[in-house]
């Protein structure tokens, strides 16, 4: 599965902990993030990223252009929603792509455990059926 990451600034330390707790089950997929999450997942494990440009310089964007193409399986997207963001409109526009495409997003540490359990259970395998089709 192709797996995107990306944390705002203040969740940046709970999706390092997400990664390092799951490092095991993500090992085994295709990583993607923004720039400056991926950079910090990769310091923090042994996990490799392919990174895009940071968020505010369209990441965000680059994301949504892989979910468009319907080449993101899932979306983990721990936002802050309590600052304001300069690239709000992108953030929208991801999320709403990933309803557009049915893809499976987390934008809280609650759902992303939950997603990443079913994940290693093979409750996503319809993925696979809906890229090939
Ligand atoms: P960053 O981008 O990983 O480069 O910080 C995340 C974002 O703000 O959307």
């Amino acid at each position: 599965m192709n797996i995107a990451l990306i944390a705002h600034d203040m969740k940046k330390d709970m999706m390092i902990h997400f990664v390092t707790a799951y490092e095991n089950i993500l090992k085994n997929h295709k990583l993607f993030a923004t720039g400056t999450t991926g950079k910090r997942i990769m310091e923090a494990t042994e996990l490799k990223v392919h990174r895009f440009q940071s968020g505010p310089l369209g990441g965000d964007q680059q994301i949504g252009a892989e979910i468009a193409n319907n080449r993101m399986d899932v979306v983990i997207f721990l936002r802050d929603p309590l600052t304001p963001q300069p690239h709000e409109p992108d953030i929208q526009a991801l999320i709403r792509l990933c309803d557009v495409r049915m893809i499976p997003v987390a934008t809280n540490i609650a759902t992303a455990e939950i997603l990443i359990r079913s994940l290693e259970r093979g409750d996503l395998q319809w993925r696979n059926y809906v890229k090939k089709n």
